[in-house]
């Protein structure tokens, strides 16, 4: 029976945050001997350079906390992340994780060189690049943080190992599976590998930040801070995301990472199987949480004649760039890997999109540093509910 600590915590005062980290390692008894001598890869959500405040990325206070708990038991933290366009180094630079790293004088490790893991139990993806640093872990520590999602629907601890594929990469991984139900079943074969294909396997412990997360547009800087009080943590990441999915008040069916998660049976195949400890879900569930909008709403229906380029122009929602807010610093063009963004043809100061190319992955929405893209609906999306 997979358990997960669910506790309450309003704060990210550094001695606080400590205690309730320690009490969460506690409760799912994880024996912190287990540290000493352990090379412990430490990966929180860095997608992008921003402010602790937009709720955009793992805060720096809980990452420090999860290390001094590391140092404190004689094991070495390793800092590995791969954020969607800029380096790693970049983003520790532009964030709070600049003064961090240097403070707890934490290692970081080269996100690009990889390494194939292959899984034979995976459903269709049997072989994929991730980081190198995961095979050298003793124990890997995921610190994802809860957030909405235009295609995921929620993002939690088995989306954040997604970062395990360098950089752009990522992107391309959109192409070869463009619905959302592919998609949900490409991360749930990734977290299949890196739970049980590892050789020699790795243990992965999630300890989730949903102390201040995202609700709307997430899981960039179109989403909203907001608190929802709250640090998670469990070895079974399907678990983990179903409890502070549910403790956001969401519709755990449209979840689908969480709900097909549960039919691989990964370890869980159904919400009765999870033991909470501490809080119960009811005292810390919320009613006014916002969704993403446009999700998983298609998910079944999404495949063909429904995702050829007329079908898709005339249901589903279209990323389009404000010029008003549009910089042109082109980091969706970078990102977006069906090479449907081309520069400004100098009409408009915007970039110029190819919406029979773009297979509304949503990449661009995500990482447009000024939140200038938002999605206008298709001019028949009111006929499927969108
Ligand atoms: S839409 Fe956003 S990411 Fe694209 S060029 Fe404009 S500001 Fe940059
Ligand atoms: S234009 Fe945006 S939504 Fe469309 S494929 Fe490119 S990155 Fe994805």
């Amino acid at each position: 029976m997979p358990d997960v600590s669910l506790i309450q915590c309003d704060t990210y005062q550094p001695e606080a945050l400590k205690d309730t980290i320690l009490q969460s390692l506690s409760n799912i008894g994880f024996d912190l001997t287990r540290f000493n001598n352990a090379r412990v890869v430490v990966k929180p959500n860095l997608l992008m350079p921003a402010k602790e405040e937009k709720a955009i990325i793992t805060h720096a206070e809980f990452f420090r906390a999860v290390v001094r708990i590391v140092k404190e038991n004689n094991g070495t933290p390793v800092l590995v992340e791969s954020p969607a366009i800029h380096s790693l180094k970049r983003v520790i630079k532009k964030t709070d994780y600049a003064r961090v790293v240097e403070e707890e004088a934490i290692e970081i490790a080269d996100p690009m060189q990889t390494r194939t893991l292959s899984y034979d139990a995976a459903k269709k993806f049997r072989y994929i690049d991730i980081s190198e640093a995961y095979f050298d872990a003793d124990i890997i520590l995921n610190l994802p943080k809860f957030k909405t999602h235009g295609i995921t629907y929620v993002t939690g601890a088995v989306k954040l190992l997604f970062g395990a594929i360098p950089g752009v990469e990522k992107s391309k991984m959109h192409m070869r599976a463009p619905d959302h139900e592919d998609f949900a079943e490409f991360l749930l074969d990734l977290y299949g590998a890196m739970t049980f294909g590892m050789k020699p396997s790795v243990p992965i412990v999630h300890i989730m930040d949903a102390i201040c997360v995202q609700e709307g547009e997430g899981p960039g800087p179109a989403g909203k801070a907001r608190w929802l009080n709250a640090v998670l943590a469990g070895d079974n990441g399907i678990a983990v995301d179903y409890v502070a999915t549910m403790i956001a008040g969401l519709d755990i069916d449209k979840a689908l990472t969480v709900v097909n998660g549960f039919r691989r049976d990964y370890g869980i195949s159904s919400a009765k199987e999870i033991k909470v400890i501490g809080e119960s879900i009811k005292n810390l569930q919320v009613s006014d949480f916002e969704p993403a909008t446009g999700s998983t709403i298609f998910s079944n229906m999404f495949r063909w004649p429904f995702n050829t380029p007329t079908f898709k122009n005339l249901f589903l929602d279209r990323p389009v760039p404000a010029e008003d807010k549009c910089t042109l610093c082109y980091q969706c063009k970078k990102i977006c890997a069906s090479g449907a963004i081309t520069a400004s043809s100098g009409k408009k100061d915007i970039p110029n999109y190819d919406y029979k190319k773009c297979i509304r992955c949503y990449c661009c929405l995500e990482i447009c540093p000024e939140a200038a893209i938002t999605k206008q609906k298709g001019r028949f999306g009111w006929i499927l509910g969108g």
